[in-house]
């Protein structure tokens, strides 16, 4: 009963226009994120950008001799995305088992956060309001939200130590 209630509210859902993705090539990795994207945003349409290990490339740590070619190409996209589909949201994701960034959860997540520095500075010129959203794609192809460190975290904790 709540099933068929769930599906009658999906099935109601209106989607439309388009978000981004900024992925890894992976095939294995390329409907999980864009279902997400669909699902978190209502978007009818994703455009794909995606280069093996995508965000090692963004932050400046690949040893590929193109990387500087790809990161224009990236620009490029993102920026056809954004002006000409009206882009707002985009992902960018990083997996398990990537053969482009064969790092750690926690390395890969750490490199996500700086590539989302590297993107806001990318569309800055276009003074629009963009969300950006990072994703893990977990061994079971499950992408989430890979959470900020948020600079207050550790003003928290001195808060809550100081209060002890
Ligand atoms: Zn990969």
């Amino acid at each position: 009963m709540i099933e068929s209630i769930v599906i009658f509210f999906r099935r109601k859902r209106k989607l439309s226009g388009y978000a981004t993705t900024i992925n890894c090539f992976d095939g294995a990795v390329q409907a999980p994120a864009r279902k997400y994207m669909k699902r978190r945003y209502n978007v009818k349409y994703v455009d794909p950008i995606v280069e093996p290990g995508i965000v090692k490339i963004l932050i400046g740590e690949s040893d590929d001799p193109d990387a500087g070619v790809i990161l224009r190409q990236i620009r490029k996209k993102l920026k056809m995305s954004i002006i000409d589909h009206k882009s707002r949201k985009i992902s960018i994701a990083a997996h398990h088992n990537c053969l482009g960034n064969p790092a750690s959860k926690e390395v890969q997540e750490n490199q996500l956060r700086k590539a989302k520095k590297v993107i806001e500075k990318m569309i800055a010129e276009y003074e629009l309001d963009i969300e950006i959203v990072l994703l893990w794609i977990d061994e079971h192809h499950m992408p989430k939200e890979v959470p900020e460190l948020l600079g207050n975290l550790s003003f928290k904790e001195t808060l809550y130590k100081t209060a002890k």
